[in-house]
């Protein structure tokens, strides 16, 4: 990836995507100074003004992650915020939520600082962290969440671990619902779950320790049913089941304050996957059944799902190469989450272009109170150039995240990030 700074910038011949309005239409854009000046249907190049030929390329706001794993502090030989958001720029994510469980967990304000300012010193992606729900990700005592919230914490979360204890989640929604700030529920029963392979008939023939898909089911709905009490925001991480699927749709239709999220990995693969004894396909929630992959894809299309997440969670490949049932779980997924997105959501029939955009954008955005996302203007430059016809090898070599752990490495993707515009700041891939 090549960054380099561009005062005056014409985007010349793309075809601009408003996931707002749910259009795409032919223009130019005109970047003076990291803002937009113009969008227009042509626009010439004034005298010292670089042109980037977009022709046959699509452009649109960038992309926000809510839910990844950046593992700084403690496991820098994993991912840094500086290598992560790098490889999320790669993926055209111009903002990324990292998970709280670091070591030590980010469950102060100057913890939350502390990976804000990495991130603004490194150069690439905007990180908003989430804080913790609990000190500690003990699931005990409330972590400070009103001064974690001041430091720049978008949402809280105890993510990796369930809040087990419903009083103490009923104390967190009510806290959080003060700040109007989201709880992002990690929904799994510990007690049900003995292994990341879906319990069932694959488990059962491959010998792997399992857990069943109510694990994840059954806290989504004592968690949707403490929103309604509580009146807070709620946000389902990582749905992989069917039920969930349900649950969410039907807190929806109570008029709960609920949002969900799915990853690509849910959508795309299913437990057979796991005959490979690959590690590099166990993840937490694990891969399910094809009847909680086409729910999942249903979820989305009918906008019981709001949201594409990566749970990008980097691991080292010595980790990784354990026996399954000891390997940890996770998967890295900024560099390929578009692409794989758009191949199985968008030339599948399931989204539009615009509507697939938007749940990396504006949705995502709107769940934690961000400035939106706009190609207008007067905003600033916040751009990804998509070449949708480019067909690509994800290969070990092109990787920027410090992890390989993807399932998905070997892999001809279709569609990709071909550039990225931060304020005058532009990374060409
Ligand atoms: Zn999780
Ligand atoms: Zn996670």
């Amino acid at each position: 990836m090549k960054a380099e700074n561009k005062d005056r910038l014409l985007l010349r011949g793309g075809t601009v995507v408003d996931p707002q309005k749910q259009t795409t239409r032919r223009a130019d854009v005109l970047v003076v100074g990291g803002c937009i000046e113009k969008v227009e249907t042509s626009i010439p190049a004034a005298e010292g003004t670089e042109v980037l030929d977009c022709r046959g390329k699509h452009i649109a706001p960038g992309f926000v992650d809510m839910h990844c794993h950046l593992r700084e502090p403690g496991r820098e030989d994993e991912e840094t915020i500086a290598s992560g958001t790098a490889a999320a720029l790669a993926g055209g994510f111009t903002r990324v939520c990292p998970m709280p469980n670091t070591e030590p967990a980010v469950d102060t304000e100057a913890q939350v600082r502390y990976q804000t300012r990495r991130a603004v010193e490194a150069g690439f992606a905007r990180v908003h962290p989430v804080g913790c729900c609990t000190k500690a990700r003990h699931g005990k005592e409330l972590a400070e969440i009103g001064s974690m919230v001041e430091a720049g914490a978008v949402a809280f979360s105890d993510d990796g671990s369930p809040v087990s204890d419903a009083q103490v989640m009923r104390r967190v929604l009510e806290y959080c619902k003060a700040f109007d700030v989201p709880v992002i529920s990690h929904c799994e029963v510990r007690e049900l779950v003995e292994g990341y392979a879906n319990e069932g008939r694959v488990s059962t023939r491959l010998g792997l320790k399992a857990g069943p898909d109510v694990a994840e089911s059954a806290q989504a709905a004592r968690d949707v049913l403490l929103a309604e009490f509580t009146r807070a925001r709620l946000h389902i991480a990582h749905v992989s089941a069917r039920a969930t699927v349900d649950i969410v749709r039907w807190a929806k239709a109570r008029g709960v304050q609920v949002t969900a999220e799915t990853c690509p990995h849910y959508f795309t693969l299913t437990e057979d996957a796991l005959a490979s004894f690959d590690a590099n396909y166990k993840v937490n929630p694990p891969l399910r059944s094809g009847d909680d992959r086409r729910a999942v894809v249903a979820g989305l299309a009918d906008g019981t799902i709001d949201v594409i997440a990566t749970d990008h969670a980097p691991h080292l490949k010595g980790e990784k190469d354990a026996e399954f049932d000891a390997a940890p779980p996770g998967i890295i997924g900024f560099e390929t989450a578009f692409s794989l997105g758009y191949e199985k959501l968008v030339l599948g029939r399931v989204l539009s272009l615009a509507d697939y955009v938007a749940r990396l954008t504006v949705v995502p955005r709107r769940i934690l109170n961000l400035p939106a996302a706009a190609v207008t203007a007067g905003s600033e430059a916040e751009l990804v150039v998509l070449d949708l016809k480019a067909e690509w090898k994800y290969e070990p070599s092109g990787v920027l995240s410090l992890s390989r752990n993807s399932p998905f490495l070997g892999s001809t993707m279709r569609g990709r990030v071909s550039a990225v515009l931060l304020g005058e700041r532009l990374f060409r891939l």
